[in-house]
Order: structure tokens, then C-alpha cells, then sequence
């Protein structure tokens, strides 16, 4: 009797767990090709000794860390989700010591697509630019640095990161913390992002990707989190989904974005953002991100280049 008891006791206990716990995999993770620390190879390479079932690249602005780390994964028999971090301007939500700049995910994007390298080489110069005129910026407050400088610690990406360490190695700070608010402060000097959200998203969808806002828990939209209203203009604007799993939300912001996504229709999704500021990649594969979460990303990706297809179909037709 307590046997058959505690059998559907566990049953129903399975039944209701929301977690699949043969699942893990990663969906926000950088590579040396932007600013992290790992090459796509050890992505890859540490996925796999995780167990991890799929690996999705993301480096800021340039889907190369993927296209690198392509042959990997098919060689170790991981899937590696082809994706990208796109840096975008979102001025809704531009106010005073913030710069405008959100980052927007995209997934299952096709990395030969043309339009898509043509947006990769449009924002990874952007960056570029701002990241100049930021050197110049601080140079004039006293703390001489050049854009030469930021690439010699990565030729590959101009980001802030490297600006900040470049900061420390030549002695104008004492600590990442504070190059961070010195950097900060002179960034919001800097002329915004070229690109806006619209325009990444885009980006994405034109090379049959998903959009998905990455950590908008790092957002502030009049001083607060995103509310319903910053979520409508989202949709309007075509985003497919919310990371509601970051590492930066808590369980109370989590509980937001998921009733935000819930209340909008968008999709789900997590990642842990590993950097590799720790060699052996201690973030890797901890978001809780479940199969489900990476088969509705899949199915939207689907949708959209049967979408594509069939539009191009009636071109020719009516050609
Ligand atoms: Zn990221």
C-alpha cells in the first residue's frame, strides 16, 4: 500500500517537475572573436566534457566565434546553434547615464547569409568608431589611450573590456572596478549606436533568425525595469523573445520577464553569458534553459524561412 503510494507519489512528482535534467546546453556564451577569454575551440571542446547537448556562440556584433567553432561541434558531435549578440540602439529607453545601447540575440541564423555579414561588418565598425571617439575622450580628461591600443589587446573586437584593462596596465587606475566607471562615464559622451533595434532585428530575421532581448534585466526604461508598455513597442518591432534566464536577474526579476513573455506571447530563453574570465569556464551550460525553451526557438526559425520561402515563391511567380 505505502509502496503504490509513494510510486504515484514520485510519478506525480516527476509529472510535475518542469526541468528536464538529461537537457543542458548553453545559449549565450563569448569567444575570443569578441571579448571572451576562450576560443571557439575550447567552447566547444569544454561543452562537450560538460555533456552540454547544444552550444550557441555568441560574440557582440560578428557571428565569426560560430562560423570558427562550426567544424568543432560536427567533429565532436555537439549542436552548435549558429547565433550572434547584436549591440543596438533603443531609444525609447536612451535617458540620462545610459547610453541607448541594449543587445539583442539572434539564433539559428544563417551564417552564409550576405545581408547578415553586411550587418556584422556595419556594427562591428560602429563599435569601432565609438570605442575611437571614446579614446579620444578620455585622452583629453588626462588619461591618454588610443584606438591602436584597445586592438593590440584583441585585434579581433574593439570592446570595452580591453579598454578597461588598458586602463589598469597603464597605471591610470588601480583596479577593473574603477576603470569600469571611468570607462562608463566617458562612453556616455560618446555619439550613440548607428544601428537601432529595428535595425538588428532585422538583421536577424532576414538571415531566418530569432530575435531575443538579451539580459533586460540590465535595462532601464524611465528609471524601471521594462514594463508592459516597453515590451508592447518590442513586439511592434518584431522580437521573438526574452533571456529571462541571466545570471544578473533574481528570482523576482525572472518572475517579471516571465510574466512579461507570457502576457506578449514572446518566446524564452537563458544563457549563462560566459566571458571565460575564468579559464576553465565555470559558467558554461548553468542557466536552467530546458529543451523546450531551444525546440520554440527552433520551431519560430522554422516558421520564419518557410515565411521567406514562400514569399519568394510569389516573387517569382508574379516575376
Ligand atoms: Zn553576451
Amino acid at each position: 500500500m505505502f509502496v503504490k503510494w509513494l510510486a504515484r507519489r514520485w510519478n506525480g512528482l516527476r509529472a510535475a517537475e518542469p526541468h528536464d535534467y538529461t537537457f543542458r546546453c548553453e545559449l549565450h556564451a563569448h569567444s575570443t572573436y569578441s571579448d571572451g577569454s576562450a576560443t571557439p575551440r575550447q567552447l566547444v571542446e569544454r561543452a562537450v566534457a560538460l555533456g552540454l547537448s547544444a552550444l550557441a556562440i555568441t560574440d557582440h556584433d560578428t557571428a565569426c566565434g560560430a562560423r570558427v567553432a562550426m567544424p568543432y561541434a560536427r567533429g565532436l558531435g555537439i549542436e552548435l546553434i549558429p547565433a550572434i549578440e547584436f549591440t543596438a540602439r533603443w531609444d525609447s529607453c536612451r535617458q540620462a547615464g545610459w547610453s541607448g545601447d541594449v543587445d539583442v540575440l539572434g539564433y539559428f541564423v544563417d551564417l552564409d547569409d550576405a545581408s547578415l555579414q553586411v550587418a556584422e561588418a556595419a556594427a562591428t565598425g560602429d563599435i569601432a568608431a565609438r570605442m575611437a571617439e571614446c579614446c579620444i575622450s578620455l585622452t583629453k580628461a588626462g588619461y591618454p589611450v588610443t584606438l591602436d591600443e584597445v586592438y593590440a589587446l584583441n585585434p579581433r573586437y574593439a570592446g570595452m573590456r580591453f579598454l578597461r584593462e588598458l586602463l589598469v596596465r597603464k597605471g591610470y587606475v588601480s583596479s577593473e572596478v574603477e576603470a569600469g566607471r571611468l570607462v562608463h562615464e566617458h562612453w556616455l559622451r560618446v555619439r550613440p549606436c548607428a544601428l537601432t533595434l529595428a535595425q538588428q532585428i532585422r538583421a536577424i530575421h532576414g538571415a531566418g533568425g530569432v530575435a531575443i532581448l538579451a539580459h533586460p534585466g540590465y535595462i532601464r526604461c524611465d528609471g524601471e525595469l521594462l514594463q508592459a508598455r516597453h515590451v508592447a513597442e518590442l513586439v511592434a518591432l518584431g522580437l521573438d523573445g526574452l533571456e529571462v534566464y541571466h545570471r544578473s536577474h533574481d528570482e523576482a526579476m525572472r518572475a517579471h520577464f516571465l510574466a512579461l513573455a507570457e502576457q506578449f506571447g514572446l518566446l524564452v530563453s537563458g544563457g549563462s553569458d560566459e566571458h571565460g574570465w575564468s579559464p576553465d569556464l565555470p559558467l558554461l551550460g548553468t542557466a536552467p534553459v530546458t529543451r523546450e525553451m531551444v525546440e520554440a526557438l527552433r520551431a519560430r526559425h522554422r516558421q520564419r524561412l518557410m515565411i521567406s520561402e514562400r514569399a519568394q515563391m510569389q516573387q517569382r511567380e508574379e516575376g
